[in-house]
């Protein structure tokens, strides 16, 4: 997912006066709406000369053209180009950006879908008990979900990995963490599933990185991970990818096991469910894979 960023009206008048620049104050330009709307006040404060309607303007201009779907309905239905604040064609920028006019419209429109539901379900959203509940559910689904403030899957949270201090190195070269607790939500059903993992990995020799990973890096990892639409099968495995990316291990073997609240067997609902992944150097998975499931299975 694209990191969120705020545009402020500093900078939406700074990128007004460039599109100013560019088209001059000769053509009469129509804001699209919504965005555009506002584009267009903030050009008019400028000098330009705004047209009321599509079929009196020469331009169209719009805050984003993010698809470009936009820009061409308005090329098919009124002849017009479009100029935007931004563009994502541009290739200069990648966040999402978030305009002054939409701040907090992203969390409406999430308590909105979720009032909607309440309906669909037969249930009456204005009752005392539910009213609150739309703000609730998103308040809830901020942290449940907090994994996508984090960089997508496999790269997720390897920072995390590269900015901890390292912890000196104990005697033994295979390092255990046991019952790293996660609350996690199923992508088949969005529903929750919860449980524990075990790692265990056997320290790189050498190297700047040696050193063992401490258990509160661990579990921030694991959350980072977790808090996101996902399965046990890819968290455990996206676990042991970024711990043994991290260049501090050898070879890691992660273990997990969750109870699931889903609708049907292919989440093993109702029951504990095992997975397990595992990463070595090629060639060597054999021995190390049977020194690390000792280990977690032994040292109790
Ligand atoms: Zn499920």
């Amino acid at each position: 997912m694209r990191k969120q960023r705020q545009v402020s009206w500093e900078e939406v008048t700074q990128s007004a006066q460039r599109l100013f620049d560019r088209c001059g104050p000769e053509p009469r330009l129509w804001g699209i709406p919504r965005g555009g709307t506002y584009v267009s006040a903030v050009l008019a404060g400028l000098g330009a000369r705004i047209a009321p309607t599509p079929q009196d303007a020469d331009l169209a201009v719009d805050d984003i053209i993010d698809s470009g779907r936009t820009a061409a309905r308005i090329k098919a239905e009124f002849g017009l180009e479009t100029l935007a604040l931004y563009d994502r064609a541009s290739g200069t920028f990648d966040e999402w950006l978030v305009f002054p006019w939409e701040a907090g419209k992203l969390e409406l429109d999430a308590r909105d879908t979720i009032t909607r539901l309440i309906q669909q379900l037969g249930d009456d959203p204005n009752r005392p008990g539910l009213r609150k509940t739309p703000e609730r559910v998103v308040n809830g689904w901020r942290q449940r979900f907090s994994g996508y403030r984090h960089a997508r899957n496999g790269a997720a949270a390897l920072h995390l990995l590269e900015d901890a201090t390292e912890e000196p190195g104990g005697n033994a070269d295979i390092d255990i963490i046991r019952g790293i607790e996660f609350h996690s939500t199923c992508e088949r059903h969005i529903q929750p599933f919860h449980g524990a993992l075990d790692i265990a990995w056997r320290r790189r020799d050498g190297g700047a990185r040696r050193g063992s990973i401490s258990a509160s890096t661990m579990a921030r990892l694991v959350n980072a991970h977790a808090r996101r639409l996902t399965t046990q099968e890819q968290l455990t495995a996206q676990v042991a990818r970024a711990i043994a990316g991290s260049g501090r291990a050898h070879a890691v073997l992660v273990r997990s096991t969750a109870s699931h609240l889903c609708a049907d067997g292919e989440c093993q609902t109702g029951v504990e469910s095992i997975r397990e992944a595992l990463h070595s150097p090629p060639g060597t998975a054999g021995g190390i894979e049977t020194q690390l499931r000792e280990a977690l299975t032994e040292r109790r």
